[in-house]
C-alpha cells in the first residue's frame, strides 16, 4: 500500500487548527486544484482536488478526526485489514488529552500487523501531579536475541529448510473434492526448522528485555489521564508500525491535601483560644505555608478559601482553590489552675444569661419542633 500524506499537511494547517480554519483552507486549495481550473494537466490536479478533498472529509468530522488523530490513517480508512475494533477503541480513548505533549508518528501505513498498544500504570505524587515532572520508566520488550541473532538457532548452527511446506510456509491439503492452502504446521508458516534451538531464546528468535523511556508528565494531570508515546508500544510484524504505549496515571494519597478536580482542600487543627478571640494561623500550601486570618468565634468545621492556592488544570481554566476545613481543638493534659479557670469560665457563660453556644441553641430548637414544643 502506498505511503498517504499527512492530512493536515495536505490542507496546509496546523495540528491544532480550527474547524473554520480547516474550511477555509479547503476551499482555498479546492479552488486552486479544481480540474476546470488546470487545463494544463487536468489529470494531476483531479488527483491533488481528490486529497485535499478526502483529507477534508476526515478532518472536518470531529469523530473521525480524533481517531484520525490518534491512530494515523487507519484510524479512518475503513479498507484497512487488520485493525478490526479501532475506532471502538478510539471512542473509549475520546478522553486522550496525550497527544499534546506526546509524539506523533507519521500519517504511514503498512499492510503489516501494527503492533499491540501497551498501558504502563505511573504512579506519582500529588506535588509531581501538579508541578509536571519528568520520569524514567522501564517497559518490558521482545528485542532481537542476541546469542542467535535472531534466528533462533543454536550457535554454529542455522536453520533448515522445512521438510514439509520446502520453505514455502504454505501447505496443500486434499479435503474431499478441493485442495485447500494452509499454513504449514511444521514450520508453522516460517519455512524454516530450527534442529538445535537456542538456548536463551529456547528458538523463538526473540527475548524479554526492558526499555527505559523518558516520560514528560504536564503539570495538572490527575488519576485517571492517560498520556500517549506514539510508537513505544510492541513492535509490529513484518515491519509494520510500532503500536503506542499509554501512560496512565495515577496520584498517589497525601498525607496533608485532598484533591478535587482543580481543588485541593486540607483541615487544619486551631486552638480553643484562637477560635475565640481570633488570630492568624500558619496553613500549608503546595507552594510553602501562608498566612490565614481566624475571626473571632470561629466555629470547628467553617471552611476558608484560599483562591488560587489550588491546581491548573492540564487542560486549561483556571486555577483552582484550597479549601481550609479547621477543627478547634480542646486542650488536653491541663493543670488544676487550668481547669478551675475553665470552670470559671463556664459559671461566667452560664450566669451572664447571653447565649454564647450558638450550635445548641439551634440544636435545642430543632428538638423543641421535633416534640411539639415543650
Ligand atoms: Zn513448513
Ligand atoms: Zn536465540
Amino acid at each position: 500500500m502506498a505511503t498517504k500524506e499527512d492530512f493536515y499537511k495536505i490542507l496546509n494547517v496546523e495540528r491544532n487548527a480550527s474547524d473554520a480554519e480547516i474550511k477555509k483552507s479547503y476551499r482555498s486549495l479546492a479552488m486552486k486544484h479544481h480540474p476546470d481550473r488546470n487545463a494544463d494537466n487536468p489529470a494531476a490536479a483531479e488527483e491533488k482536488f481528490k486529497q485535499v478533498k478526502e483529507a477534508y472529509e476526515v478532518l472536518s468530522d470531529p469523530k473521525k478526526r480524533s481517531a484520525y488523530d490518534q491512530f494515523g490513517h487507519a484510524g479512518v480508512d475503513q479498507s484497512m485489514g487488520g485493525r478490526g475494533g479501532a475506532s471502538d477503541f478510539g471512542d473509549a480513548f475520546s478522553d486522550i488529552f496525550g497527544d499534546m505533549f506526546g509524539r506523533r508518528s507519521g500519517g504511514s501505513q503498512q499492510s503489516g500487523q501494527r503492533g499491540s498498544d501497551l498501558r504502563y500504570n505511573l504512579e506519582i505524587s500529588l506535588e509531581e501531579a501538579v508541578e509536571g515532572t519528568e520520569q524514567k520508566i522501564r517497559i518490558p520488550v521482545l528485542v532481537t536475541c542476541g546469542d542467535c541473532s535472531g534466528s533462533g538457532a543454536k550457535k554454529g548452527s542455522s536453520p533448515t529448510t522445512c521438510s514439509m511446506c520446502h520453505g514455502h510456509g504454505q501447505v496443500r491439503m486434499q479435503q474431499g473434492f478441493f485442495t485447500v492452502q494452509q499454513t504449514c504446521p511444521t514450520c508453522r508458516g516460517t519455512g524454516k526448522q530450527i534442529k538445535d534451538p537456542c538456548g536463551k531464546c529456547y528458538g523463538q528468535g526473540r527475548v524479554k528485555d526492558e526499555k527505559t523511556l523518558s516520560a514528560k508528565i504536564p503539570a495538572g494531570v490527575d488519576t485517571g489521564d492517560r498520556i500517549r508515546l506514539s510508537g513505544e508500544g510492541e513492535a509490529g510484524q513484518m515491519g509494520a508500525p510500532s503500536g503506542d504505549l499509554y501512560i496512565e496515571v495515577h496520584v498517589k494519597a497525601h498525607a496533608i491535601f485532598k484533591r478535587d478536580g482543580a481543588n485541593l482542600s486540607c483541615e487544619v487543627p486551631i486552638s480553643f483560644v484562637t477560635a475565640c478571640l481570633g488570630g492568624e494561623i500558619e496553613v500549608p500550601t503546595l507552594g510553602g505555608k501562608v498566612l490565614l486570618k481566624i475571626p473571632t468565634e470561629t466555629q470547628t468545621g467553617k471552611l476558608f478559601r484560599l483562591r488560587g492556592k489550588g491546581v491548573k488544570p492540564v487542560r486549561g481554566g483556571p486555577i483552582g482553590d484550597l479549601i481550609c476545613k479547621v477543627l478547634i481543638e480542646t486542650p488536653v493534659n491541663l493543670t488544676t489552675e487550668q481547669k478551675s479557670l475553665v470552670e470559671k469560665l463556664g459559671e461566667s457563660l452560664l450566669s451572664n444569661g447571653t447565649h454564647h453556644s450558638p450550635q445548641e441553641s439551634s440544636w435545642i430548637d430543632s428538638l423543641k419542633n421535633l416534640f411539639g414544643g415543650k
